[in-house]
């Protein structure tokens, strides 16, 4: 037995159980059961495995996460961990598993937004993928993070932990967008002290129609939390809400990011419009699919309410 059999076997298996990246899940099973790296696994491949205890369990533990995995299980819940933006985050069904789409979200903050003393509001963020890469890698003083699920908001938290290291800053909230926060930090708010507000609002809402979810593929279907994903009948409901009270939670000069699906940047766009946002434009993602909506403040936005 070889390296290489065992993965042309799981490859095999996961092809006839209709997975599209059955040679790549299989290769990545096999590392994390033999734990071995990239290199190792090319130097080793052809190799005659030792018949040791150790290599029949690793044999063995490989064999039941192809299995998994040909129950259509996400392969970022069998391994427990996704990267985003160069970091490990932990996952597993309380949260949505981060998107490479989304590092474009984040880019788009880092490029556009320098100055780290900026206040950073991150709605709905599940893994806490988004804001704990911008403060790592944008160095921002202030994070705060919300989530309707206090679930998502625990596995938020140990990510943080992990990344940031135990005293990290990051204020992590459980409420339906907005309520998560006190009235208080409202730009707008007649008693609030005049820090309140946040200077960059970001955000990737739940934005599949309700309809469409059946359609995705078991992974994500079956696997992930659907209150990730439901943005309800149009998919259009956490941008309505988000559009609409943004400007009161905004500092004048503030901007907003969206992640959008790459049908959406013109709804979006509209709505951030009609929500007083100016300098609007819409960032496409690596494969070239509108991704991101992102606006500032319009500061006669201010005077006119
Ligand atoms: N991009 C995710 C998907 O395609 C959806 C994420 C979301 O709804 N925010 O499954």
């Amino acid at each position: 037995m070889t390296l290489q059999r065992l993965l042309n076997e799981g490859t095999r298996k996961l092809e006839r159980a209709g997975d599209r990246e059955a040679a790549l899940d299989a290769r990545g099973l096999l590392l994390e059961a033999f734990r071995l790296d990239m290199v190792h696994f090319l130097m080793n491949r052809m190799e005659s495995l030792e018949e040791t205890r150790a290599v029949e369990e690793a044999a063995a533990d490989y064999r039941q996460m192809i299995d998994k995995r040909c129950r259509r299980i996400p392969l970022q819940h069998i391994l427990g961990t996704q990267d985003f933006m160069g970091f490990t985050f932990k996952v597993d069904r309380r949260v949505l598993i981060p998107r490479q789409d989304t590092e474009t979200l984040v880019e788009t903050v880092l490029e556009e937004q320098k100055d780290p003393a900026k206040k950073v509001l991150d709605l709905c963020t599940g893994s806490g993928c988004i804001a704990i890469s911008l403060m790592a890698m944008g160095g921002y003083d202030h994070v705060t993070a919300t989530d309707l699920s206090g679930e998502a908001l625990k596995v938020a938290a140990a990510n943080g932990e992990q990344i940031l290291g135990a005293g990290h800053k990051i204020q992590w909230r459980q409420g339906d967008l907005f309520q998560a926060l006190s009235g208080e930090e409202r730009y707008l708010s007649d008693q609030g002290p005049r820090e309140a507000g946040y200077d960059i609002i970001v955000s990737n809402p739940p934005y599949i129609p309700t309809e469409t979810i059946r359609g995705l593929e078991p992974e994500v279907r079956d696997h992930e939390p659907v209150m990730a994903l439901d943005g309800d009948l149009d998919g259009l409901r956490f941008y309505k809400s988000i559009a609409g009270e943004a400007g009161k939670w905004l500092r004048p000069g503030g901007s907003i990011y969206l992640e959008i699906g790459h049908d959406q940047a013109r709804a979006v766009t509209d709505l951030l419009r009609e929500g007083g946002f100016v300098n609007i434009r819409v960032i496409k993602d690596a494969p070239g699919k509108d991704r991101v909506v992102r606006g500032d403040v319009d500061k006669n936005h201010y005077i006119i309410k």
